[in-house]
């Protein structure tokens, strides 16, 4: 299969790490789900001469199904290790952006200090053990974090989101960098008043009412999946839920 159009969406996912401000340089990595197994960027090849011919497939063993512009990644086995265990993920995009690893580097989560770390699924964005990376090793360590979440830092490191497409898991990507800075600001004049258990779940539920038809042109591939601690049922049911307005009246 020749997944044309998946192809473009990893590029551009890709290519949107680098305009985003999320990398520099060559670091990061976007996967896409196929039968196969999945699209995965290659290794060590500037993004910006990147073409979808150059994509790898691969398949969640590891084994090149088409070499494209390879080697593929070399953290192909955090890709397939999620990809494999997450039956909701589509996509999965990895990144060193400079506040959230700033954090990661610290080895410290991003607490409910805002009620926006709500799309990353729970009530915090956690941080992963640290391990080599490109290692099984350190798959395994993420796919731990990402349990009920959708977004983890990963210790002395990075990041790693989740998404239906890659360019949902852009969209968290930049959530999480810009969760993370405003979270370091805050640090830097104090310890930030952190939300309550009770104050996150009705964030969740208001994420999840809102994606049952409120949502808003723009924000729409921001949705929480409904996975965060006391979620119901709509993953399972298919429903997406989407992002609320950041703005709307009476949101927290
Ligand atoms: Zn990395």
């Amino acid at each position: 299969m020749n997944h044309t159009s998946l192809r473009w969406a990893v590029v551009e996912a890709a290519r949107g790490m680098n305009a985003r401000g999320l990398n520099r340089g060559r670091s990061g990595n976007v996967s896409a789900r196929v039968p196969e197994g999945m699209l995965l960027t290659p290794s060590a090849l500037p993004y910006e001469s990147l073409e979808p011919a150059g994509i790898v497939t691969l398949g969640l063993d590891g084994g090149v199904v088409d070499a494209g512009a390879g080697p593929p990644s070399t953290e192909w086995h955090l890709h397939a290790a999620i990809l494999a265990a997450r039956p909701d993920v589509g996509a999965v995009l990895h990144a060193h952006p400079i506040h959230a690893t700033a954090l990661a580097c610290l080895r410290r989560e991003i607490p409910a200090f805002h009620y926006m770390v709500a799309l990353a699924g729970g009530d915090s964005i956690p941080c992963a053990p640290y391990a080599t990376f490109g290692t099984a090793e350190l798959a395994a360590h993420v796919l731990s974090a990402l349990e009920g979440r959708r977004a983890c830092l990963l210790a002395n490191h990075g990041i790693v989101t989740v998404g239906e497409s890659p360019a949902e898991a852009l969209e968290l990507a930049v959530e999480v960098e810009t969760l993370a800075s405003q979270y370091v600001a805050a640090l830097q004049v104090g310890p930030p008043v952190l939300l309550s258990a009770a104050q996150m779940a009705e964030v969740h539920t208001r994420f999840r009412d809102y994606g049952r038809g409120h949502g808003r042109r723009g924000h729409e591939d921001l949705a929480p999946e409904g996975r965060g601690r006391g979620s119901g049922n709509d993953e399972k049911e298919g429903r997406k839920p989407k992002l609320p307005p950041p703005d709307v009246p009476g949101a927290p």
